[in-house]
């Protein structure tokens, strides 16, 4: 008898970051964390982001999944947030869509190139790329009814967190505490993921104080992530409570955008007919791309001559 030793195969398994939700202090909070390592990973090399955008961009994304697993409630619905800040980034944009247990991700920058120093504590100044005067904007599109709501907040300080924060307690009347992370380096993201808990009206004073000592006393959400504590680890840390108990653990956030060349064929004819007959006269073609996925799209002189036909 001998013993043969097989090589494993090479798999390309997709890697999915971790998602959990838990009920904390006997129900009167809950609690999202999220990991979003490998979320954030693919979205710096989607939009060849530096160190400092990626750790803007993946704030916002990170939030933006956060959100399409707690505000949106029905399948198919979405939630477009979009920041305008006075800081070199310029406008910041993300589209999450509820797909069941996923949140499927989509976001955007107007300067991805901007570079900035560290800043004194040696963390990445967020709040300088993004400028801390401007707005947050979020709105909710039911597909059913058609709904649509709208929630403007001037920015608190541009470290998005906060800005979300406010938005949930001024917009949503939701008492809550959020806090976002990114550790990257012109290597790579080396961690990255987000927390939200919410207060239910019921909580004593008692619970908030607590709550408030333990998220304080806390080290940041990338830290513990890079420490390579569990969600469940660190959402006993930030809580304080061990005996929170698990409510759902199979949620994925997706970088996912439903760009189509149909959808951009729509963009050209929106254009106008004069507008259209200049670009097929002048550059005989129209190279697209997509802002969220960077995916391109070409049209020849006849396709868009087919398009101007439709109009
Ligand atoms: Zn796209």
């Amino acid at each position: 008898m001998y013993l043969r030793l097989l090589k494993p195969k090479f798999r390309k398994e997709e890697i999915v970051d971790k998602v959990e939700k838990y009920l904390v202090y006997n129900g009167k909070a809950s609690l999202i964390c999220a990991n979003t390592k490998n979320l954030i990973e693919e979205i710096r090399k989607i939009h060849d982001l530096t160190p400092t955008t990626t750790a803007v961009l993946g704030r916002f994304a990170t939030i933006c999944g956060i959100m399409g697993l707690t505000s949106i409630k029905e399948n198919d619905d979405s939630i477009t947030a979009q920041i305008k800040g006075n800081g070199p980034c310029g406008s910041i944009v993300g589209v999450v869509i509820r797909d069941y247990n996923v949140a499927n991700v989509k976001v955007y920058m107007q300067n991805p190139f901007v570079e900035l120093p560290l800043k004194e504590n040696g963390k990445i100044d967020v709040s300088g790329a993004v400028g801390s005067m401007g707005y947050l904007n979020v709105i909710k599109q039911n597909t059913v009814t058609d709904k649509e709501y709208n929630g403007l907040v001037p920015l608190v300080s541009g470290e998005i967190a906060e800005d979300f924060a406010e938005y949930f307690v001024t917009s949503e009347q939701k008492p809550t505490v959020l806090s976002l992370g990114v550790l990257v380096d012109k290597n790579g993201v080396k961690s990255a993921g987000g927390y939200m808990i919410n207060l239910m009206p019921d909580a004593t004073e008692e619970e908030i104080s607590r709550l408030e000592k333990a998220v304080s006393e806390s080290p940041s959400i990338s830290e513990l992530l890079s420490q390579n504590k569990t969600l469940k680890e660190i959402a006993k840390i930030v809580t304080g409570d061990n005996e929170l108990e698990l409510l759902q653990e199979n949620l994925q956030i997706k970088f996912n955008c439903d760009c189509s060349k149909e959808k951009f064929e729509r963009g050209l004819i929106s254009i106008g007919k004069e507008d259209l007959e200049k670009i097929i006269n002048e550059d005989g073609k129209a190279d697209t791309v997509c802002h969220f996925c960077r995916k391109e799209y070409h049209f020849s002189k006849e396709e868009l001559e087919n398009l101007l036909k439709k109009m």
